[in-house]
């Protein structure tokens, strides 16, 4: 991996998607839809957002489309469906099934991933992971109601723990837990969540604040970092022994040795993981590319540029035409997303999309 930007832009339509810093995309984060039925603070205001008419959105057939040009053409080879809720386009199972019929260039079929709320899960679950879905990201903040429904404005913690207990009984593994680090409640939520996590053998992740939420309501200075999250987790009793970054996946990973929990219950050995997007961000690393729900291309979450594939494949582009554009906006991603770097920080311009827009 070279941090040195080469000048060369590619002129034939290449078997990878390459970008000017030597990282090659495996990974694609497809959004199906920006709607959303909780109101997470850090990601949505109270009143929602305007949501896109369904006809600028993605059919099944075009996400089925651009998805074969990148697992059969630009050798992708996981594929994260995301939103918005997902869960809320009724027609996922089909989505899912389009994405499982494609095959990588060794002849496998792609890893196929969804981030989810975990609402409706229960009843979604079997004819999801009929269809071919392999795992489950589920986003829980907090254990406590009343916490969880402050951060997420519903009272619907209930309903998320039946999702995920169903999306485990349907054979979704692994089950892992994203739970974004605001400072609100950290002591006591941090600890209940870690026990339980590791009780039912879910992979906790807790995900540093990124300023993607509502305009305004993000500051430096309140971003709870991974040390930060650690010390909260060690002062309620959590021997944590680094294990680093497998595989250079976002997440660094602490083993944890077994112990009791804040309840008074004991809790197995396990790891619990940190995604430290803020404090250390892996962008020399980075394998992603996004595709929103209207299909414009992002390189990055924190991509201000976006690359229009809908407007051209609905204009009748034949797939050549699709890979050169595809080609073309992953060569320009940017080293990185700069917005803690001092040295630079004009590279850092926050992105016109949100997070529930942008697909997360
Ligand atoms: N609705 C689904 C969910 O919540 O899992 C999928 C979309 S959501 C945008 C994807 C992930 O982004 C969630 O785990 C959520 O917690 C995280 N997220 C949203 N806003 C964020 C922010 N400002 N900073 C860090 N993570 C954020
Ligand atoms: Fe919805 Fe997910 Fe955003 Fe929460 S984080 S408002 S569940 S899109």
């Amino acid at each position: 991996m070279s941090a040195q930007a080469t000048t060369v832009v590619p002129t034939a339509v290449p078997e990878q998607l390459l970008d000017r810093f030597g990282r090659t995309v495996r990974d694609l984060r497809v959004s199906v839809t920006d709607r959303c039925n909780l109101r997470c603070t850090y990601c949505m205001p109270a009143h929602g957002l305007a949501w896109l008419p369904g006809p600028q959105l993605l059919t099944v057939a075009e996400i089925a489309r651009l998805a074969r040009l990148a697992v059969e053409r630009l050798g992708v080879e996981r594929i994260r469906l995301t939103g918005g809720e997902p869960l809320l386009r009724r027609d996922l199972e089909q989505i899912v099934a389009a994405l499982s019929a494609l095959r990588t260039r060794a002849g496998a079929k792609p890893d196929i991933g969804l981030t989810t709320n975990g609402l409706g899960l229960d009843k979604r679950a079997p004819g999801l992971r009929a269809a071919g879905l392999d795992r489950v990201n589920v986003s829980i903040d907090a254990l406590d109601p009343r916490q969880y429904a402050a951060l997420t404005r519903r009272d619907r913690l209930d309903d998320v723990l039946r999702g995920v207990a169903g999306a485990q009984a349907a054979g979704l593994a692994p089950i892992k837990v994203n739970a974004v680090a605001v400072p609100e409640g950290l002591e006591e939520r941090a600890p209940q969540l870690a026990a339980e996590c590791l009780r039912r053998g879910w992979q906790l992740r807790f995900i540093e604040h990124m300023p993607l939420g509502p305009r305004g309501t993000w500051k430096a200075n309140d971003v709870v970092g991974a040390e930060q999250v650690l010390a909260v987790l060690r002062r309620a009793g959590f021997a944590l022994t680094p294990v680093g970054r497998p595989d250079r996946r976002p997440a660094a990973l602490w083993e944890v040795a077994a112990g009791t929990g804040p309840d008074g219950a004991d809790y197995p050995a396990g790891r619990v993981g940190v995604i430290a997007s803020v404090t250390a961000p892996f962008c020399a690393d980075c394998d992603r590319t996004r595709l929103t729900a209207d299909g414009r291309l992002l390189t990055c979450l924190f991509s201000a540029a976006e690359t229009d594939l809908r407007g051209p494949m609905r204009a009748g582009a034949d797939d050549e035409e699709l890979l050169r554009i595809w080609a073309d906006s992953a060569w320009h991603k940017p080293r990185a997303h700069g917005m803690n770097d001092p040295r630079s920080p004009s590279e850092f311009t926050a992105p016109a999309r949100t997070m529930s827009a942008i697909g997360g």
